[in-house]
């Protein structure tokens, strides 16, 4: 094969180096190298130290390829952080989908029986379905040590073809994102501060980085064997096709465009995501509706998936439009539409005290 990007190549070759201080960390190599940069914490952990060697530097570099195929091989699950390690095999980043927050285990090893094997009933209890599938099909060795291991390759050893292939592919798909010319972390910054609740910008952040669990990113990675929306029958169901395209999703953006004006434009196939956090083609004061509005759709979708009945468009809708008014009110962002048929708050009658709380859904 051709190595076309001479600055991929070389970290590339430079991941090697780091690859073998994992491999055979009692080397004469791997023990200066600890002794004098990392005697206090891990080579993956590290962070480069003032008056670091040009070779230090350089292996450093190339750790950046390393953090992106590296997977843990679990033995006992003891050495393995669930949500910080990368450990399952073809699924996603290599982390659970599910969110960290709120969660008991921290350990791999937490997830084993007694016989060293999967804790099915704790795991479908703890993860989303998705997750799940993936833990329990992700092979365990017990009585062994967890190990480091290289993904893209068959027998996991490091090769330096598979790691510039790994960061080719990367550079191809960054270069189609940056077809928009706005770089990644501008994006991220904006996403930050949009004025819409954190679990819809934590929603937004899976949207943009395809971390959600859609029919055709399942079939890309061989989870579910076709790739149809078993809604409305549709050859590929992509995030796109849930937020905007299929039927459930036309009929709540023409429920939402006659109740409250707000008309959800045609937006680009590719950067539709970002277009949505940028405002480009969308008018800032339609901007949260939308977002939250997709993440209702998102929600509808997952309780339909799971047998629940589902809530009939005009309450997701009004959900939405509920939501972005609160928080409008809250902030100064402008909003367009307003919530209809709810009662703006008023104060009790004299002798009488009244409870505001709160409620939110969650698809599971
Ligand atoms: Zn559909």
């Amino acid at each position: 094969m051709g190595f076309r990007d001479t600055r991929n190549f070389n970290l590339a070759m430079l991941g090697k180096q780091g690859w073998r201080l994992l491999m055979f960390p009692d080397s004469l190599c791997a023990r200066v190298l600890k002794g004098r940069y990392y005697n206090d914490s891990s080579f993956l952990t590290t962070t480069r130290k003032k008056h670091a060697s040009h070779t230090w530097r350089a292996i450093l570099a190339g750790r950046e390829v390393l953090t992106q195929g590296l997977i843990r091989r679990i033995g006992n699950g003891e050495t393995t952080l669930i949500w910080r390690d990368r450990w399952l095999p073809n699924h996603f980043s290599g982390q659970p989908l599910t969110p960290s927050e709120g969660q008991l285990v921290s350990r791999v090893g937490e997830l084993l029986s007694e016989n060293g094997q999967w804790d099915e009933a704790l795991i479908r209890q703890i993860f989303f379905p998705v997750d799940a599938e993936a833990i329990l099909r992700t092979p365990v060795r017990p009585n062994h040590e967890d190990l480091w291991a290289w993904e893209p390759e068959k027998f996991s050893m490091y090769s330096v073809k598979s790691a510039y292939r790994l960061l080719d592919t990367r550079r191809i798909n960054e270069s189609n994102l940056q077809a928009e010319s706005v770089s990644e972390n501008t994006d991220w910054n904006k996403l930050w501060k949009l004025k819409v609740p954190p679990k819809v910008k934590v929603f937004w952040w899976r949207v943009i980085n395809e971390f959600l669990p859609t029919r055709q990113i399942l079939h890309k990675k061989h989870i579910e064997p076709i790739a149809n929306c078993d809604l409305c029958g549709a050859d590929s169901e992509s995030i796109r096709h849930v937020l905007m395209e299929c039927s459930v999703a036309k009929s709540f953006w023409e429920y939402m465009k006659s109740t409250t004006g707000a008309k959800l434009p045609m937006l680009h196939p590719d950067s539709w995501a970002y277009d949505l956090i940028s405002c480009k083609g969308v008018a800032k004061q339609d901007q949260a509706v939308f977002l939250i509005g997709m993440y209702a759709l998102w929600m509808q979708r997952n309780r339909r998936k799971h047998g629940e009945p589902s809530r009939p468009i005009k309450f997701a809708v009004q959900w939405a439009v509920d939501m972005a008014f609160d928080l409008q009110q809250a902030g100064s962002a402008p909003l367009s539409v307003k919530p209809q048929g709810t009662p703006l708050w008023q104060k009790p009658e004299a002798g009488w005290l009244k409870c505001n709380t709160d409620g939110a859904f969650y698809d599971r």
